[in-house]
């Protein structure tokens, strides 16, 4: 063996080892089944007693993302730490990274857990977004609108997500009223893109910069939570190849390591990102039964210093999302949905249904993709 090679070895972390993980919300529990599929113990962080990642661990640190106590256990305990959501505190990241492997590290996290911070970075990085400017007082309003045209969206630069803290504005009078509406926190004005379709690139970079690149997945909203993923996008081949080449040039210039996901807007034929999650994403769950290796074990490999897996995409597929919506009338139908060979159903264990909130998801697997979109659509409906 070549001593590269001994080295190489070294920095494995294998079966059997402890991994942490910051937030026990459903990407975390994920993450938490795959590295326990794999033979690791997983210990979460997180405050909620019943949190999905939590149910799953091996060990439930059941206390704040800033507690000392707590990230001192993790540390000592973890032979390496990733996270499932961007608003994690860069300072407890940077913490941990003094007792053992973070990935992926506080100064990427950061980039991605402030819209103004991450628009005016992929802008200066050379990258194609929606016009924006950044409002961090009312008399910025008039300049921004200026600047964007209109319609507008005002966007809170942090903690919004599934288009919370978001509102579509057309005139200075009502941006007036949204910026006071979310109490004059920093906010990003973006143009109103009229939108052909959504797509998202979900990939996995490892320490020596390789990458795995998913399939290209179309995204549709409704309300401004993700409804369906439908792989492959129905967009042209060179379109698909340059949202992942984007992507993975998005990935190396932030240095990323571990997975992360790029969604782009398609408009006038061409892409404009939109945004992007230092983490696996919701677009990328069709992975865990249409691809030889999912996300979430991906997430696993790259934080363990394995070689990355074979993202290739086995069957065309439908992801839709299972929103507590439907636990309103007398619902959900599990029977109808469990009636179909070709459903993969996961829930999330989460104990409080409400509007909006995601429960779970399906993948709905066919060799022909509009057979799988009908189903799909059909579930929505019969659940
Ligand atoms: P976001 O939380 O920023 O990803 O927004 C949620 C959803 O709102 C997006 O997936 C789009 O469907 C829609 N949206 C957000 N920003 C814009 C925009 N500038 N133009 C048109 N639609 C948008």
């Amino acid at each position: 063996m070549s001593s590269k090679a001994v080295s190489d070895t070294k920095r494995l972390i294998l079966p059997g080892a402890t991994l942490g993980i910051l937030g026990g919300g459903q990407l975390g529990r994920m993450f938490t089944l795959a590295a326990r599929t794999m033979g690791y113990k997983v210990m979460v962080l997180d405050p909620d007693a019943a949190s999905p990642a939590g149910q799953m661990a091996d060990v439930h640190v059941q206390a704040d993302y800033t507690d000392p106590a707590a990230l001192k256990k993790l540390g000592a305990s973890c032979a390496a730490i990733t996270t499932e959501f961007e608003n994690v505190p860069a300072a407890s990241l940077i913490e941990l990274a003094r007792h053992c492997r973070v990935a992926p590290s506080a100064a990427a996290v950061a980039i991605a857990q402030d819209r103004g911070h991450e628009k005016t970075w992929l802008a200066d990085s050379g990258f194609a977004t929606a016009p924006f400017a950044l409002v961090n007082s009312e008399a910025d309003l008039e300049a921004a609108l200026a600047a964007t045209g209109t319609p507008a969206l005002l966007k809170v630069s942090r903690f919004g997500y599934d288009g919370k803290g978001q509102a579509r504005v057309a005139t200075l009078a009502e941006a007036r009223a949204a910026f006071q509406d979310f109490g004059r926190q920093a906010c990003v004005l973006e143009g109103f893109v009229k939108l052909e379709r959504e797509v998202s690139v979900v990939l996995a970079r490892d320490d020596a910069g390789q990458c795995a690149l998913f399939s290209v997945a179309e995204n549709r909203h409704e309300n401004g939570i993700l409804d369906l993923s439908i792989v492959p996008a129905r967009v042209p081949g060179s379109l698909a190849q340059q949202a992942r080449e984007v992507a993975q040039s998005v990935a190396g210039k932030l240095g990323y390591v571990g997975v992360m996901a790029v969604e782009f807007f398609v408009a006038d034929g061409g892409l404009l990102i939109n945004e992007v999650a230092p983490r696996p994403h919701n677009s990328g769950h069709y992975t865990l039964d249409a691809c030889v290796t999912d996300q979430f074990e991906q997430q696993v490999r790259v934080l363990c210093g394995l070689p990355l897996g074979d993202p290739r995409l086995l069957s065309p597929v439908v992801m839709l999302n299972i929103l507590g919506d439907r636990w309103n009338t007398n619902g959900p139908h599990w029977d109808a949905l469990l009636a179909h060979p070709n459903i993969k159903l996961h829930l999330y264990g989460k104990q409080a249904a409400r509007p909006g909130r995601k429960m779970g998801h399906c993948n709905v697997l066919d060799a022909d993709l509009d057979a799988a979109l009908r189903l799909a659509e059909q579930m929505r409906d019969a659940l």
